[in-house]
């Protein structure tokens, strides 16, 4: 039983799904930024190939994060389908519709994400 109102929880699918969509066109994106750094001297100066292949490294930092955030969307589809979606996983407690608007994807409440970062 959820926490969450039906008219809370349908939004925050909404919400979640949009997301889903949004992070798959990132992750395109990210990939193809990722997978184009142009090697030939001829055409590109030393300048430009160092900016080419930063871009490419934060393409793959992007992607990571993206994709990080994807499994976490998934997982949350996940719950919603299972009817247990909004609850911490560390300490089993309702979180916040606040919260929730902001990131749907949430894990955790705000005290188990703080400890969380406290310990490392
Ligand atoms: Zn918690």
């Amino acid at each position: 039983m959820s926490a969450l109102k039906p008219s809370q929880l349908a939004a925050l699918k909404i919400h979640l799904n949009e997301l889903q969509q949004q992070l798959e066109v990132f992750l395109n994106l990210d990939e193809a930024a990722a997978g184009t750094v142009e090697l030939d001297q001829g055409k590109v100066g030393r300048l430009s190939r160092i900016d080419a292949l930063q871009q490419q490294a934060m393409a793959q930092a992007n992607s990571e994060v993206h994709k990080q955030q994807l499994v976490r969307v998934h997982r949350a589809l996940h719950k919603i389908e299972q009817g247990d979606y909004g609850y911490c996983d560390e300490c089993g407690e309702a979180i916040p519709f606040a919260r929730l608007q902001v990131q749907p994807e949430s894990d955790f409440c705000v005290k188990c994400l703080q400890t969380q970062e406290n310990t490392g």
